[in-house]
């Protein structure tokens, strides 16, 4: 028997009849917890924390819980208590995975399963977990850093003209991260994640990404294939400051921000907008994570060329302002691909039809993205046609395209030199070096 203390950060829907729920937590019991009063040494020395995940059909969730499967999104955000034991009579199983344990996950049986939030000692417990992951105290301890911080990052990109700008979508598998370039130097990422835990299989070699001249890396939120590349090589990233949005965290994402050297929080600040030259930078107003992270808008003023790129990071389409998705050229698809809840105030594209989306997912990634109800929607809503998505014909086509980041895909309609340099710098397996120089000789003609 062992005890786990787990917050249900996401709900995946696998298919018709099931979905994963996945969690973030403490291997420890209620006691354990709370004899834990310095986050220090609950990271370092005292509880280990870990993920699980759970595959599981709709009627039992419901019967679990008791939420009907339509509004299981209620139960997100909530801790859970649940006992693993070896006992194979007991009939749900679930995938263990830690930091210091086998990456293919452990397999447990489940004991019991109780939400925290009724019992006679949970407010305490809840109340010190909240304690334990606030980053408030880090946001105040910043905040007068907030402007300067903002600023000097405006006075980086001051004078660059936005026709030397290149915006790639790399291939980390199932996570999201994108590089903005003056040439060959890099300016800023947006997210620095990558495949991990359940989806390792997607990105077996973590890409060490360039920091000539320290960019700026914004983190459109807290989960972990947004953050994954700066994780695993988090003294390479020593000297870059890391811009993240102030939300609700997880264990683990708690554990990588407080080893974040130069960490700036962002909370009302980018409510508005902050315009930054040839981009813009936004918080996104829904109420999860996913919906309350930070989006980039580009405008790099090219011609004949992808030139209005929406970056939403997780962010339904709906929680962005409408300014930020009229008459662009590019988006990076929301989420990977993944469920579209509200399908009203689409991204409307340039050319109708001819909108141009990256789907940034590791191939065989266990969530299923993109799935194919994401892709039909935005072949509906004008951007491109999905369907052939994986063929290289498409990729050298001019017209308006959708492909899937597998290979490592980039921003371009036309083929550009400084990419082939950079694709060597990066690739991963011979294999995939062909195919993107195959493919760039045939753009070069
Ligand atoms: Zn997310
Ligand atoms: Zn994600």
């Amino acid at each position: 028997m062992r005890n786990y203390i787990g917050n249900l950060f996401e709900i995946e829907t696998k298919d018709e009849n099931s979905k994963i729920l996945l969690f973030d937590g403490y291997l420890g019991s209620r006691q354990d917890l709370l004899d834990n009063n310095e986050q220090d040494e609950l990271n370092n020395k005292g509880i280990e924390t870990g993920f699980l995940k759970i595959d599981i059909e709709n009627n039992q969730i419901e019967k679990l819980f008791g939420v009907a499967p339509d509004n299981e999104q209620e139960l997100i955000d909530k801790w859970f208590e649940i006992i693993l034991s070896s006992n194979s009579e007991d009939p749900l199983i679930c995938m263990m995975f830690t930091d210091l344990g086998n990456e293919l996950g452990t397999l447990s049986h489940i004991a019991s399963f109780s939400i925290i939030g009724t019992g006679s000692d949970d407010d305490k417990l809840l109340e010190h977990i909240n304690s334990l992951l606030d980053l408030t105290d880090i946001y105040n301890n910043t905040s007068k850093k907030i402007k300067s911080t903002i600023r000097s990052f405006k006075e980086k990109i001051k004078g660059i003209d936005s026709k030397n700008i290149n915006v790639i979508s790399y291939n980390v598998g199932q996570g999201n991260a994108i590089g903005i370039f003056h040439g060959k130097t890099p300016l800023f990422y947006f997210d620095l994640g990558g495949g991990a835990y359940w989806n390792k299989k997607t990105y077996r070699d973590v890409i060490s990404f360039p920091i000539d001249n320290n960019p700026f890396i914004i983190l459109s939120h807290w989960d972990f294939d947004h953050y994954e590349s700066l994780r695993s090589k988090i003294e390479h990233y020593n000297e870059c400051t890391i811009i993240a949005p102030l939300q609700k965290i997880t264990p683990s994402a708690k554990k990588l921000a407080d080893k974040l050297k130069n960490l700036i929080l962002i909370d009302q600040e980018f409510n508005n907008g902050i315009n930054c030259g040839f981009f813009e930078i936004f918080r996104c107003s829904g109420w999860t994570k996913n919906d309350t992270g930070i989006g980039i808008s580009i405008d790099l003023k090219k011609e004949n060329d992808i030139s209005k790129i929406l970056l939403p990071g997780d962010a339904q389409y709906c929680f962005i302002e409408k300014k930020y998705k009229t008459n662009i050229d590019a988006i990076c698809v929301s989420h990977h691909g993944g469920k579209i809840c509200n399908e009203e105030n689409f991204p409307i594209s340039t050319e109708k039809d001819k909108g141009f989306c990256v789907y940034s997912y590791g191939k065989g990634n266990v969530y299923g993205h993109p799935l194919n109800e994401s892709k039909e929607t935005h072949k509906e809503k004008g951007w491109g046609n999905n369907s052939e998505s994986e063929s290289e014909d498409e990729f050298n086509s001019k017209d308006g395209f959708a492909y899937d980041t597998t290979l490592g895909d980039v921003m371009y309609r036309k083929y550009n030199p400084l990419l082939k340099c950079r694709y060597e710098d990066f690739c991963r397996s011979k294999e995939w070096n062909a195919k993107i120089d195959k493919l760039l000789k045939c753009t070069d003609e």
